[in-house]
């Protein structure tokens, strides 16, 4: 009976999926991606098979109780029916944090579940929603093996100085430092430098990872050396709803003047501020392009947006003692020009110049000139992760079988 890996990326409020053939291949063979939105409010299901034609979609009544458990039952039903007579080989899933000491994916064992847990002080809004659809299947299917990969991971070939605050040793060895995040991201893009230029697999690149949260990461010769998130996932770039880098001083204000508790800031940084809070507007970056020209909060939002992108840049350069290419993924990176066009606008005291009609018509290199140069390339960290977890899988069958 054919065998599939089915990969899990648990959001806020979605629970993202990936079904691949687990025929070993080099590339990686899907044969469906779908989500679950809306969990705790409007749950709904949508999922397309390879060629991006939908074959599932659902809709439920407004219900606060519909979570990960239902979305998980739900969807081992609909795999079954679906599937053919296959049968699900093990489960991969992204995981926000893995702290220290976790630099490459693990396969998940009652230990190491309980081990991630206690990272959950270092992001406690993520990593209590990472680790549930673990649970849950642990609970459901016990034997089935389960592999986490870390969106901190790809980070940790970064120099020390790179990782630290300038705070007493005693709490950066309490683990206080620069984590990093999307890395599942980075290492995706990584994998695809070589077919894209060459010149990325061994030069110094910065990636801009702009989706709802957003980042940049330095990398030279394919490895991580900086990046704009650093604790959390709260610092460096304006997000969809996050505020990016911000004075420690505003934290104290918050809690002092305006009387919040330390939880309450905490939610008001992740979820009031970045695009939606600047604009009054939206979030959303197309909701905002659409709204600029007559609401001049929408205009400044996109405008705080790149201005703090060309900003962090400029550190990230700094940090790499020069740049050869900048690399655009993630919603607003793959698919809004404007935005693309008016970051590689303000770059131009690196030596980037705009190639305006390829930046518009989808090609993957869109800057022209001798300079360095930017390129287009669509994320996918399912992908990273259903590669991550073959090869843990693969390890432990190799230590398996030793004595
Ligand atoms: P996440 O996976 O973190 O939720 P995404 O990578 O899907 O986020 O990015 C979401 C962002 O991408 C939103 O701001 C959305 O408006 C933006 N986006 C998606 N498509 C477009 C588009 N065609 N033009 C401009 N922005 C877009």
């Amino acid at each position: 009976m054919a065998k599939v890996q089915l990969v899990l990326n648990a959001g806020s409020s979605s629970l993202k999926f990936q079904v691949f053939v687990d025929d070993g291949a080099d590339v990686p063979n899907r044969l469906y991606r779908g989500l679950f939105e809306g969990l705790g409010t409007d749950p709904h299901f949508k999922v397309k098979d390879h060629e991006g034609a939908v074959v599932g979609e659902e809709r439920w009544p407004h219900d606060t109780a519909y979570g990960f458990e239902e979305a998980l039952a739900y969807l081992s039903d609909w795999l079954a029916a679906h599937r053919g007579g296959h049968q699900l080989a093990a489960v991969g899933h992204r995981v926000v944090h893995g702290g220290p000491n976790y630099t490459h994916a693990v396969r998940l064992t009652p230990e190491i579940i309980a081990e991630l847990d206690t990272l959950s002080p270092l992001a406690p809004l993520h990593q209590p929603r990472s680790l549930e659809p673990i649970r849950i299947i642990a609970r459901r299917v016990p034997g089935l093996p389960q592999v986490a990969a870390f969106d901190t991971a790809f980070h940790r070939t970064q120099p020390e100085i790179a990782q630290a605050f300038a705070i007493p040793q005693s709490l950066t060895d309490a683990g206080v430092k620069r984590y990093g995040f999307h890395g599942l991201s980075y290492a995706y893009l990584a994998t695809q430098f070589p077919h894209v230029d060459e010149r990325l697999v061994h030069g110094k690149v910065v990636a801009a990872h702009l989706g709802s949260g957003a980042s940049l990461g330095a990398y030279a010769a394919s490895k991580s050396i900086a990046t704009t998130m650093g604790f959390s996932a709260l610092d460096g770039l304006v997000m969809g709803t996050r505020c990016g880098t911000i004075d420690a001083g505003v934290v104290f204000y918050l809690q002092r003047e305006l009387g919040m508790s330390a939880p309450e800031a905490e939610h008001f940084l992740y979820t009031k501020c970045g695009l939606l809070g600047v604009s009054g507007i939206s979030n959303d970056m197309r909701e905002l392009r659409e709204k600029a020209e007559a609401e001049p909060s929408a205009q400044r939002a996109i405008d705080l947006f790149v201005y703090r992108i060309n900003r962090e840049f400029g550190s990230l350069v700094a940090a790499l003692g020069g740049i050869d290419a900048l690399v655009f993924t993630a919603g607003i990176g793959e698919n809004d020009a404007a935005t693309r066009a008016e970051v590689i606008e303000a770059a131009r005291w690196a030596g980037f110049e705009l190639d305006p009609e390829a930046n518009r018509s989808g090609a993957t290199r869109i800057t022209r000139g001798s300079g360095p140069q930017a390129y287009v390339i669509p994320t996918d960290e399912e992908w990273t992760i259903v590669r991550e977890m073959r090869a843990v899988l693969a390890e432990s069958r190799q230590d398996a079988g030793q004595i």
